[in-house]
């Protein structure tokens, strides 16, 4: 089901039970010089989309929200960006506006790093309000952490930016975007960790070109096997939401 291509007469009748609402948030910013501002936003709505053609009886799919927290960015250009207090804001009112038409099992599927830290504050504004909705969010990618190291032939095992993950989903879902001929070894990249600790630095400190990892390495190949095994994950993870009890108490889990 898609909520913005249903009549309200036809959302109305949606058994809110039986239903998870997934709204993708994504993001459009630079992703180095040969990767389309608009990664993030293609693979989250694709992901999110081949989601609900899988199940298309138990999730009602929202539009993306292409306009993320990606003021890290910002120094490169090419950026569109939400300050995180609009951004958090944004999320809490869509949240809300379903929570309040009585849906009560809501994912959020996230596309853009720097969503991450916000997306957890508006849902840990949102709960104390309505303690008895399932309020769930993550980024795709974290699904299918193990896929991704034995997928990935570079040093970096894990999701960057404009990396050898995100150009083989590109490569797979779109791949008129890349540019291709000129994919390279990102070189190295500053950590974001000491001693365990977050270090806030922003792309234009941490990266030479705004890219990590080595997209040089990403192909069409892999981006498929990302992408379907990512569905397939995701698909059974909105299963165990729609079993999951609402409301529960702490006691109800131990009985
Ligand atoms: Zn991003």
């Amino acid at each position: 089901m898609k909520y913005h291509e249903m009549t309200s007469a036809r959302l109305s009748s949606v058994d809110r039970d039986q239903t998870v609402v997934v709204v993708p948030i994504a993001a459009v910013e630079q992703h180095g010089p040969n990767m389309p501002t608009g990664t993030d936003t293609i693979i989250c709505t694709a992901v999110a989309e081949a989601l609900e053609k899988r199940l298309a009886d138990q999730v009602l799919l929202t539009p993306t929200v292409w306009l993320g927290a990606s003021a890290h960015h910002l120094r490169f250009g090419a950026t569109l960006n939400s300050d995180l207090e609009t951004y958090i804001a944004t999320l809490c009112d869509i949240a809300t506006s379903l929570l309040d038409d009585n849906f009560r099992r809501i994912l959020f599927v996230n596309g853009h790093g720097g969503n991450v830290d916000p997306l957890r504050v508006a849902l840990r504004e949102i709960q104390p309000v309505y303690p008895d909705a399932l309020l769930v969010g993550g980024s795709y990618w974290s699904v299918a952490d193990d896929l991704i190291q034995e997928t990935l032939e570079g040093d970096h095992k894990f999701v960057g930016h404009a990396c050898e993950f995100e150009t083989s989903l590109v490569l797979h879902l779109r791949p008129e975007l890349v540019d291709q001929e000129n994919l390279t070894d990102a070189g190295n990249l500053v950590t974001d960790q000491i001693n365990g600790l977050f270090v806030s630095r922003d792309m234009f400190q941490r990266t030479n070109e705004g890219f990590t990892g080595r997209p040089d390495l990403a192909s069409a190949e892999k981006g498929k096997k990302l992408f379907d095994g990512i569905v397939d994950r995701l698909s059974s993870t909105v299963q165990t939401l729609l079993n999951e009890p609402l409301g529960t108490e702490n006691q109800e889990f131990n009985s």
